[in-house]
């Protein structure tokens, strides 16, 4: 049987480059040892590490006034230190509360002592305009451009007069954005990019200075002195998002990919929309192409539904546990084939459960 994951995170990662890394762990690039076992600061690495950043580089076109970082502790740990790092001018920052992360974002920020973190709109109804008060300047403003729970996302980014900041984590190199709208950039790796354990952060390095009063590892401007290898780095997810990266290239990079993600979304969701069982009640403009949300609003149907899913190899379908209904996350990796599965499966039980 095959099996379809539509897991959240970790999301499912492309088929030939985990083929390619069983291989490797036998012997990486001629060495007799796996990438696991080989150091830091071997010529070998750092050629893999220097491969892998040019190679995300070009997919996101990201020029040389910005750093590039490849760091430990997933999205949430940059959560504390964008705000740690950013906020030396004006001690002032504002995020846009657009969902349940773009939340934990912000409750990060406002534990550090002597910052003003204002919230801007609310995740209650549509998403919030990304905007803020140009008169009063803010070292950032925070935003999320998916929101991995609700299944929204800011498809257009205004531009903005404040510095903006973006976590990406959960549609990185899904579709196209122009990385010059942002001061930085971040995502946690474990959905577009590769194995959890790591964050990529794309900075303006005119934003970067020293902050020798903080942890070395929390420090951008000394991550990006040390080439992300200040101490150990991530190097198996490094090495693992080095093979997602020369995948999406392949494949014709983001711009193809996202072409492929919405394709496959217009077909999640035009059969949603002419169901009479299943609903979407996101609206149109604001939907993700990455997390789609469902339900057919009853709680037991909904469980059966997943269930059934699960016994025909579509596994992971449940909503976030806040959410509840059906989510089905399509991350770069998945191919049309296991939408295709889906929706047959969902038809099935439609004709199953009448609607
Ligand atoms: N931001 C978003 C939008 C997410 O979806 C997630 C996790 O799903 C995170 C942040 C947290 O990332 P991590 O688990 O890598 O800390």
């Amino acid at each position: 049987m095959t099996v379809y994951n539509f897991s959240a995170g970790p999301g499912v990662l492309p088929a030939t480059v985990l083929d390619q890394i069983q291989t490797e762990m036998k012997s990486f690039n001629g060495s007799q040892m796996s990438i696991l076992e080989i150091s830091h600061r071997s010529k070998q690495y750092e050629e893999m590490e220097l491969e892998a950043e040019k190679d995300f580089r070009d997919l996101m076109n990201i020029d040389d006034s910005y750093a590039v970082l490849f760091l430990h502790g997933g999205g949430t740990l940059q959560f504390t230190n964008i705000a740690l790092n950013l906020t030396d001018k004006y001690h002032h920052v504002a995020y846009v509360d657009s969902g349940h992360w773009a939340q934990k974002a912000m409750e990060a920020a406002q534990k550090i002592d002597g910052l003003q973190v204002d919230r801007i709109g609310s995740s209650d109804n549509n998403l919030p305009k990304i905007s803020a008060p140009d008169d009063d300047p803010l070292d950032y403003l925070h935003i999320t451009t998916n929101n991995t729970i609700e299944g929204t996302t800011y498809h257009q980014i205004p531009n903005s007069t404040q510095p903006l900041v973006a976590d990406m984590s959960s549609n990185i190199m899904a579709q196209p954005y122009d990385v010059n709208q942002f001061d930085l950039i971040y995502a946690g790796a474990q959905k577009n990019i590769g194995p959890a354990g790591m964050a990529v952060v794309i900075v303006k390095r005119d934003r970067l200075t020293s902050h020798p009063e903080l942890s070395e590892i929390m420090d951008y401007w000394l991550e990006d002195q040390k080439h992300s290898a200040l101490n150990t780095p991530p190097v198996f997810c490094i090495y693992a998002a080095g093979l997602v990266f020369k995948w999406l290239k392949k494949f014709g990079g983001v711009p193809a990919i996202y072409q492929q993600n919405l394709e496959q979304a217009k077909l999640l969701y035009d059969y949603v929309d002419n169901s009479k069982l299943f609903n979407n009640s996101v609206a149109k403009d604001e939907r993700s192409l990455t997390n789609l949300v469902f339900g057919t609003g009853n709680k037991q149907l909904d469980q059966q539904f997943i269930a059934d899913a699960a016994d025909k190899g579509l596994v992971n379908l449940a909503g976030h546990r806040l959410v509840g209904g059906m989510r089905a996350s399509l991350y770069n990796a998945m191919p049309t084939a296991g939408v295709k599965a889906l929706i047959n499966q969902m038809k099935q039980f439609e004709m199953n459960h009448g609607g």
